[in-house]
């Protein structure tokens, strides 16, 4: 039988890494797309996929690319990932973020109209776009209040999405992804950042480590476990849009707590707003401080999903919870420091 091929943009990010292999171990034909350079080839090399994806450089900036890589590989299914992802550069860069985010995914749905119109599209769509709409759990028709750049960008985007399947009869979901982690995230976003530390705190190699918002609620999963929900989105007989959540909220300072107590240090917390200080409770010495480096200008302040229809149509479910998923991220730091395999 012929191999369906994927086309994944965005493909050494996080989610990209592990969908590769997911559809790698289905038999898939998987066409990687990024941009020039080699920036998070680490996943792959972790993951031992490097030389199994067929690599393809493509900018979402740049039509001409696009439009050349989807005459050549005429998908079966394509998978965009591809953002400027962080939501805190997005209110320093808001251009590029609205030319990547936004724009990209027009450029990348023209394209896809004029050379593979029956390729199934998946666009990573996000639980930023609810914004502030309060703090009951979000569903599919729960409406949308962006709070920043990044979401105003995906905003347009899922629009986009859902207007190329309405009027253009292509088959396009979104996944209105809630937030995923994994040992595999980028350092720069804060649960990663927050495991790694605690880590190395733990091995004596770093001292502290500096966060935003302790307060802000997030509903958290596992990535392994969400590209899972994206491929089932696109097998169905018809597409629709879809949440991925796991329905349960905790507090950035409830992943610190969690971390640092897989790392074997219990925290105390003492002072309030930016002087407030995590300290390690048998030492006294303080681990976590506050900085407003790291305070977005506007927050969302609680996100958690409800992921109903995904498991009622899809079949998905979300395996891992927040009992589990800060100590398997510290585990896979301390894995690293000591040169072992990482669980991933
Ligand atoms: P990620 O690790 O930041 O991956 C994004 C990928 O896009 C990176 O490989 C990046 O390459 C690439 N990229 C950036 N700009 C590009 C451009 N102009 N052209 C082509 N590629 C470009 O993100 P992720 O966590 O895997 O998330 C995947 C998608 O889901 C993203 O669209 C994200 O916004 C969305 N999402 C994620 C979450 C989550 O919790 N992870 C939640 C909701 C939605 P560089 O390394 O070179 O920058």
């Amino acid at each position: 039988m012929k191999k369906k091929k994927a086309l994944i943009t965005g493909y050494r990010g996080q989610d990209g890494a592990y969908l590769s292999r997911f559809l790698l171990g289905k038999g898939y034909e998987v066409y990687g797309a990024d941009r020039a350079g080699d920036s998070g080839q680490w996943r792959l090399r972790e993951l031992g996929i490097e030389r199994k994806v067929k690599e393809i450089a493509l900018d979402l900036l740049e039509p001409t690319n696009i439009i050349d890589a989807l005459e050549k590989i005429k998908p079966d299914e394509i998978y965009n990932f591809a953002a400027q992802s962080f939501v805190l550069v997005s209110f320093s860069q808001p251009v590029l973020t609205a030319e990547v985010n936004a724009v990209g995914v027009a450029r990348l749905l023209e394209a896809l109209r004029k050379a593979a119109p029956k390729a199934r599209f998946f666009q990573a769509s996000t639980a930023e776009l609810f914004g502030s709409t309060g703090s009951a759990q979000k569903n599919e028709t729960t409406d949308f209040y962006p709070k920043s750049p990044y979401a105003v960008s995906k905003l347009y985007a899922h629009w986009l999405t859902v207007n190329y399947r309405q009027a253009q009869h292509m088959y396009a979901c979104n996944g209105i992804l809630f937030n995923h982690e994994s040992p595999l995230r980028g350092e720069e976003f804060v649960t990663r950042k927050i495991a790694a530390s605690a880590a190395r705190i733990s091995k004596g190699l770093q001292q502290k480590v500096a966060v935003g918002n302790l307060d802000a609620l997030r509903d958290w999963g596992y990535a392994k476990e969400y590209v899972e929900g994206m491929w089932l989105m696109l097998q169905q007989p018809r597409p629709d849009d879809y949440i991925l959540a796991t329905g349960e909220t905790h507090s950035v300072r409830e992943w610190i707590e969690a971390s640092f107590a897989a790392a074997g240090i219990k925290l105390e917390w003492k002072g309030k707003g930016l002087a407030e200080k995590g300290r390690d409770a048998r030492t006294g010495k303080v681990r976590v401080e506050v900085s407003k480096d790291f305070y977005r200008p506007a927050d969302v302040k609680e996100l958690v999903g409800d992921a109903a229809k995904a498991r009622k149509v899809l079949g998905w479910a979300p395996r891992t919870r927040f009992r589990d998923l800060p100590a398997l991220m510290v585990q896979a730091e301390l894995a690293r420091l000591e040169g072992k395999k990482v669980n991933l």
